[in-house]
């Protein structure tokens, strides 16, 4: 199925996010997770695609074990660091496989950058079309990209990729809904209209917190940091008042009428477990 129309379908959808590993000895671990999680109904569910492209058979080979839970796969592929044969040889096995939906990247310029490589995603939406009836996706930064030089600017990117053929977006993880909210007025001015998919990261541990901030830019309200300033010794505590959090986001945008909710779920079965319980009658599952 393709993910647009499961975005348009017009009830509320949650989808989980797992990364696959970078070694093949844990591929059997990462399919159980993939398993674990599909057995709560996420309306899809997407695989990351590891930078460098180290792990990409493992994103078609852990975004197969999805389709075959029943599930939706929504696979990521990054152009910044893969040349265009390779991105080429991914987008047909994940044709073959019966794969409809890529989330186009173009991954973190901290990565190598292979001679002659796409600088920006919406090159790659250009291939993907190229190659088939995918329905694609891409990312967009509430809290604008770190790179860019002004929030106009980052519009103007993004604009660039709807217009490029990208049917949906899913947010970088933000943690005050404001931000959110206020970023979608900016798109409905900007005439950008594709469904936005609301990112929302569980911070169950005290250091994630610090590598979030670092690598994703995103702020943490004060709300958020009095959490973890309180919590941050007591792992237990930290992730049920992580939990809490992330379902409290997820409450408030569903109730001012945002239908398409991400988790970034970090290959963790049991808090997608906690949150799709907390949220049980709300969603319908
Ligand atoms: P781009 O779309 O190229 O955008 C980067 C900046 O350039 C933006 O400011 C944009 O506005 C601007 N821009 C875009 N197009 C143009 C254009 N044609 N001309 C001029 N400016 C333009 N990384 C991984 O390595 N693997 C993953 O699986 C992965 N998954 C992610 C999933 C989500 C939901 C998000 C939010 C990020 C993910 N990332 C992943 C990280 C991502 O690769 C980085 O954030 C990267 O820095 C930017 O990628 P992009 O696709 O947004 O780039």
């Amino acid at each position: 199925m393709k993910v647009i129309d499961i975005l348009n379908n017009g009830k509320v959808n949650v989808s989980c996010e797992l990364f696959p590993p970078k070694v093949w000895s844990q591929v059997s671990g990462a399919k159980q997770v993939v398993r674990d999680i599909a057995k709560l109904s996420p309306s899809f569910m997407s695989v990351t695609y590891g930078a460098g492209g180290g792990t990409s058979e493992h994103t078609v080979d852990l975004s197969r074990e999805v389709q075959a839970c029943g599930v939706t796969a929504l696979a990521h592929l990054t152009c910044l660091s893969t040349d265009e044969e390779k991105l080429v040889s991914v987008i047909e096995q994940l044709k073959a496989d019966g794969i409809e939906n890529i989330l186009a990247l173009r991954g973190d310029k901290g990565e190598l950058s292979v001679p002659g490589a796409f600088s920006h995603a919406s090159e790659l939406i250009g291939l993907i079309k190229a190659h088939g009836d995918f329905c694609i996706g891409g990312a967009c930064y509430p809290e604008c990209h770190p790179e860019s030089p002004s929030v106009a600017a980052d519009l103007d990117g993004l604009k660039i990729k709807a217009e490029s053929g990208c049917q949906f977006f899913t947010t970088q993880m933000f943690f005050d809904n404001n931000v959110f909210y206020k970023f979608m007025y900016r798109l409905l001015a900007a005439g950008i209209n594709v469904p936005i998919v609301a990112g929302i990261m569980p911070v169950t541990n005290s250091a994630q917190l610090d590598r979030i901030v670092s690598l994703s830019g995103s702020g943490i309200p004060l709300r958020f940091k009095a959490i973890a300033d309180k919590f941050a010794s007591d792992p237990a505590a930290m992730k049920q008042a992580g939990i809490a959090y992330a379902t409290d986001q997820i409450i408030d945008l569903i109730a001012s009428g945002v239908n398409n909710i991400h988790i970034y779920t970090m290959n963790k079965p049991d808090i997608a477990e906690s949150i799709m319980s907390n949220l049980s009658d709300i969603i319908g599952k």
